[in-house]
Formats: structure tokens, sequence, C-alpha cells
């Protein structure tokens, strides 16, 4: 903990002047007075992602036309991405595609693990998981139709749901709403030794922290491309296979990509072999080629330096919430134990967590709000300030302070919040 009391903002300045990750915000265009703290829902946009559009739709697209699928590499572009992007996250050569949403991935690995555990009928998942993941599971579960059951625990209650009647453990890595970071080692370990499979959602993690997917023995993973990887919005998301599971396991959106010679239009189905039967169909390639210029970031640091800034970060918001924002009914809702948490803070204020988000916005700060009460900042090593924590939590104080938020312009509720 910070001794906030005798903090100044000009020590700040000073520890953005001393940050070795400094100079990575230059590789972002972000606009000018702004504060963003909302790239753990969507990652601002790499200066580079504006060439490569114009490349891409000049000269791959407008010019070479269809010859680009191979002479611009477009075809393989979800195997090329996902070799780079899976340093990040703890997986070898061939084990990660860049390809389709987080959603859709998830059904083809959950399906992928309850067929390699055919005897088994329960998949065990976190109830106060972002909703698609459970929503995408239940309706699988439902179209099977052959009696499997989610059995959902909370972070504590994980570890004892897992029986040797489980299928497949699938979770998510740091929950979107509170920033708790789960034990992967520990549960997959736990899972294995039940005989299931263990499958995770690392929506909030990829490019938050480091992950190590083999070092746990993960057998499956999901993620996003669009929040902490910079990859635009709506980019393609991501999903791992280990090795060991690549030559057996088989999922069911069998659309030609996953065959295994597509361009012999043949009849029948023939899964590709290894990792390629987990792509479906024709890939988005103008939104995938963007998720190159926000891996190519990541490639100027490591996750060790990504990790040890966003500790600081978010060590440093919590403790001046704590100090300043406590007298109005705020409270933190994030882990204060740096290794427990993400890259996010959840502030829970119960009197209206909407308004006073929207009135920081309005302000140049940009948060988001998660229902029924959270108030949730994401802080991004690549670009985020010591002094923009500050300022933060500066304006926070005043729109609590003055009243600001209970104007009822800030009451109208938006389509996304
Ligand atoms: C953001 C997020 C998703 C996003 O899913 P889409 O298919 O991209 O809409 C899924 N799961 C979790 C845990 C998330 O945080």
């Amino acid at each position: 903990m910070t001794d906030t009391r005798n903090l100044t903002r000009d020590a700040l300045a000073a520890m953005d002047a001393a940050d070795p990750l400094a100079p990575l915000r230059d590789e972002f265009d972000l606009p000018e007075g702004v504060i963003y703290l909302d790239g753990n829902s969507l990652g601002a946009a790499p200066k580079a992602a504006m060439a490569r559009a114009e490349r891409l739709i000049r000269q791959e697209w407008a010019t070479d036309l269809i010859k680009s699928w191979n002479t611009a590499g477009w075809y393989e572009l979800p195997r090329r991405l996902g070799n780079k992007l899976a340093p990040l996250v703890g997986a070898g050569d061939d084990e990660v595609l860049v390809t389709d949403a987080t959603g859709v991935n998830l059904f083809k690995v959950l399906a992928a693990a309850l067929a390699l555990r055919p005897e088994r009928r329960v998949i065990v998942m976190e109830g106060s998981n972002f909703p698609t993941d459970n929503y995408m599971a239940q309706g699988l579960v439902d179209f099977l139709g052959r009696g499997h059951e989610i059995r959902f625990a909370e972070k504590d209650e994980i570890m004892d749901a897992i029986d040797d009647t489980v299928a497949a453990v699938c979770l998510t890595h740091v929950h979107y709403k509170t920033g708790h970071l789960l034990d992967m080692a520990a549960i997959t370990e736990k899972a294995h030794k039940a005989g299931a499979i263990a499958i995770w959602d690392l929506c909030h993690s990829a490019g938050a922290l480091p992950v190590d997917l083999n070092g746990a023995k993960a057998d499956f993973a999901v993620g996003c491309g669009y929040k902490y990887l910079n990859g635009g919005p709506g980019a393609p998301a991501f999903l791992f296979v280990a090795k060991r599971h690549q030559e057996a396991a088989r999922q069911p959106l069998t659309g030609w990509w996953s065959h295994k010679a597509p361009f012999d239009f043949t009849r029948d189905y023939a899964p590709a072999p290894a990792l390629t039967k987990f792509l479906t169909g024709t890939q988005p390639i103008t939104s995938l080629a963007l998720v190159e210029a926000g891996l190519d970031v990541f490639l100027k640091t490591d996750m060790a330096a990504i990790r040890k800034k966003s500790q600081a970060l978010t060590g440093l918001f919590i403790d001046l919430a704590d100090e300043r924002l406590a007298r109005f009914g705020v409270t933190v809702a994030t882990p204060r134990d740096a290794d427990a948490r993400g890259s996010q803070v959840a502030l829970s204020f119960a009197d209206g967590g909407y308004p006073v988000i929207k009135a920081l916005i309005e302000r140049g700060v940009i948060g988001d709000f998660r229902a029924p009460d959270i108030m949730r900042f994401g802080f991004t090593p690549l670009y985020t300030r010591y002094t923009d924590v500050w300022d933060a939590i500066e304006t926070l104080a005043y729109i609590l302070d003055s009243g600001l938020w209970r104007e009822a312009r800030f009451r109208a509720q938006d389509a996304v919040t």
C-alpha cells in the first residue's frame, strides 16, 4: 500500500517520466484530453492499424483482388496471427488460431471437451461469469439433449465442485466485473486429477497479465481480440487447443475451412489434421488483419513489465479510492491483493454507479458500468499513465462531492453501457 496522504501529482508525473513503458503510448491514436480507462472493453487504436487498413483495402483488395488470398497471405492469417499471439498466453506454435467470436470459439472447444469425456455429464462454471459463456454452454447442453448438467460454483466453491462426474471445468481466468483472478494451475490440476478437461476463457487476461496455458497444462482456451489486445471493435477472437488433444479432438462447426482438403470440394466431411479443424469458414479479413497491429505492440515489451506496471496502476487507484471516495459510500470490489486481481478495478456505488460513470465520461474520463452497481476501470499499461490515475480520482471525487452526478441528464440509459 502506498501512503497516499503525502502523494502529489508531481510525484506521479515523475513516475511517468521514469516509466520504461511510457514511450509505447505513442503507438496509439488516443484523443487529446481523454483519460481512457476502458481498454478492458474496447482497446485503443494502434496507429499502425490505419496504415494496415489502407494497404489492405487499396492494394490487397481493390488492386490485387482475389489473388490476395495467396499473395497477401490472407488464407494463412488465422494460423499466423495465432502463432504471434501464442507467447502472450503461454502457448506453443500451432496451438492458437485467431478466428471467430469468443462465444463461438467457446462453443467449439466446449463441444470438443464434452466429446472427449462421453461418459460424463457435468460442466463446472461460474454463475457470475460474463453471460455469453454460460449462455453458450446452456445452448450447447440443450441442443445435445443428452442430460448434461451445468454445476454453477463461485470462486471459493470451485475446487469443491470438481469431482469424478465432471466432464469439463469451463472458467474465466479474470472475472469481468470484479477483476478477481482464479488460480489456473491449481484448478486445472484438480480438474485433471478428477479426470476432467479444463477450459479457460482469457478475455480479461490476454495482454493484461502473463498467462501460462502450457505451464498450467490447460486443455483448451478462448479469448478476446478487441479488449487488451487492441484488435479493433468486434475483432476476431482466439482459441487454444493443447497439442496433446489436437488429433483426437473434434468440433461441431465443420465448415469447409475445417476440412482436410477444402479445395477438393468433395461431398463428405473429413476433418483437417491438428489445429486447423477448429476453423469454420471464410474469415473477415479486413478485421482479422487489423489484429496484427495490436499484437505487434506487444513485441516491443514483455508481459512481466506490463504486469508490474498494471499492479502499480491498479494499486494506486485502489489506495486513492479508499482515501478519497470511501466517504461518499464508494467501496472497492476488486481484491486488494495485487496477485489476486487482473488489470481492472471495480468500484461499487449502490446510490448510482450509472449516472456517476455518465458524468465521468462527460468530463473526459472513460470507464464503464456493469449492473447493478459496479463502476469498472481498466488499466492498460501500454498507454495509461500514473497521472491518469490521479486525474481520474480527482474527477470522481469532484463529481461525488459536488453532486453533479444527480443531474437528470446522467440517468438516461444508453443501449450499450
Ligand atoms: C468480453 C467477453 C466475451 C465476449 O464474447 P463475444 O463472443 O466477443 O461477444 C466473452 N466472455 C467473456 C468472459 C468476456 O469478458
